[in-house]
């Protein structure tokens, strides 16, 4: 009878300086160890033991969940040999965290299939890098910040912008900032005395220091409908492009900016928004979502003046006018792919050219959003990720959800349900109502080519040079 045998490492290993060392020290001895042995190969991004193809020892430590194979009853690969041996070195360095298990007799693994599976397929690519935001975090892998539970923000007057969120310590991308429940949410979908009426109403129902934080929130429209003036300054979308909005008594205090340095987002299933970091934020600096619709600077700074009564004078706004003229057709060119991707017909008869503006719109993001383009990365890749499964590509599709489902879970989190539904798609890129339209690109999801350099991997992913 064959088993399915292995170690896994727990707790998992992270991206801190000391697991990088051990890790680097586990590589360091197989290779020596399997030097003379053909069977055992080094790609780009990790070791390969070619008797499994799921036998892989990455390069990046934080990646590794298992180690393990189904043994045949006649092992002549020599998997049982493969395996105890990387065992011993995993044990001599990381001690007790590693468990060997095998199922065959009855010890199953810690870590389930499907995250395993999902680990070894992020072998293929390496991640970004990321800037440690305290020592302790670079040295260890923890964050002992974020275990003591403090606020990451300070709310406290802000130069020329009255009051808002600073700050308080170093803050790393992908990081969750604040999530807050609305004081209640509101449709503007009616008039504005009947929503005038809705909010007393719903105001006398908070206590009184809520309905204190609530009317000294900033309001742009004063007259005689305080406090739907209020609720037009303030309100944040629940989930994009919904007439529900939602007012917060912290959240409600972030300041615009047109290069943000964070993302906000509804949380349908849990009813709070969250906000993320987007890039790394040094202690001190200003907290900042968008609140614009896009597009060059003066029809930005328009839209701002109108709806929320103040000039933009953020990083962008201010740069000098050759420098800002750069910024505005880049911002024009993001407008004008995104028409042109989400354009149906053209995904239908033209998906080639649709994913050449995906990549091109991937590079232009990159340079106008320095580097950290957010939710709008998230968005592109499950845009590409669609252009590939209407035309049947599941090897490519699954790629693409990854990338979104990556993008998204650092804007966003995993909890929320458009992550969650995502990282299905992932795991089965055909459960897509459009998958099939047309079978032009037809390939199954596990066709996606192993041992490619990065660059290669780039062509394959885009279609350069079909
Ligand atoms: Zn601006």
């Amino acid at each position: 009878m064959s088993s399915y045998a292995g170690f896994d490492i727990v707790p998992r290993l992270t991206k801190g300086l000391v697991d990088k060392h051990n890790w680097e020290k586990l590589l360091r001895t197989i290779r020596e160890r399997y030097q003379n042995d053909d069977q055992v190969e080094v790609k780009p991004n990790y070791i390969a033991f070619k008797s499994d193809p799921d036998l892989l020892l990455p390069l990046e430590c934080h990646k590794f969940l298992r180690f393990g194979a189904t043994i045949p009853n006649e092992d002549t690969g020599g998997l049982r040999d493969y395996i105890d041996t990387v065992s011993r070195v995993a044990s001599c360095c990381f001690g007790s965290r590693v468990r060997d298990w095998d199922e065959g007799e009855g010890v199953p693994g810690y870590y389930a299939l499907d995250d395993v599976k999902r680990s070894i397929r992020s072998y293929e690519q390496f991640d970004e890098p990321e800037v440690p935001t305290t020592l302790a975090q670079f040295v260890l892998g923890t964050d002992p910040i974020r275990e003591l539970n403090l606020p990451l923000y300070e709310v406290k007057p802000v130069p020329g912008k009255g009051q808002g969120l600073v700050a308080r310590f170093n803050i790393a991308k992908g990081q969750l900032i604040i999530s807050e429940k609305p004081f209640f949410t509101t449709s503007n979908a009616t008039s504005a005395a009947i929503i005038e009426k809705q909010i007393s109403i719903e105001l006398r129902k908070l206590p009184k220091d809520a309905q204190r934080q609530f009317l000294s929130l900033h309001n742009n429209f004063p007259g005689k409908k305080p406090f739907s003036g209020i609720v037009r300054t303030n309100a944040l979308p629940c989930g994009p492009d919904s007439p529900i909005g939602g007012i917060y008594p912290t959240i409600s205090r972030i300041n615009h900016s047109c290069l943000p340095n964070a993302h906000n987002s509804w949380n349908s299933a849990s009813g709070y928004e969250n906000i993320y970091a987007v890039r790394f934020i040094a202690a001190g600096e200003e907290i900042t979502i968008p609140y614009d619709h896009g597009g060059p600077s003066d029809e930005r700074r328009r839209h701002l003046k109108s709806a929320f009564g103040f000039d933009c004078d953020c990083k962008i706004c201010s740069r000098q006018p050759a420098e800002l003229k750069q910024s505005d057709e880049r911002r024009r060119q993001i407008q004008h792919l995104d028409a042109e991707i989400g354009n149906a017909l053209r995904l239908m008869y033209s998906p080639g050219d649709c994913l050449k503006d995906c990549q091109a719109l991937l590079q232009i993001l990159g340079e106008e959003f320095e580097g950290s383009p957010g939710a709008h990365l998230a968005r592109l890749y499950y845009d590409a990720f669609q252009i590939c499964i209407v035309h049947g590509d599941q090897a490519r599709a699954r790629v693409f959800a990854e990338r979104s489902y990556r993008a998204r879970l650092a804007c966003e989190g995993e909890n929320n349900p458009e992550t969650k539904r995502i990282q299905k798609l992932m795991e089965d890129p055909k459960m897509h109502a459009s998958f099939g339209l047309s079978m032009k690109w037809k390939s199954l999801k596990n066709q996606v080519p192993r041992g490619l350099s990065s660059d290669e991997f780039e062509k394959w992913l885009w279609r350069q040079g079909k």
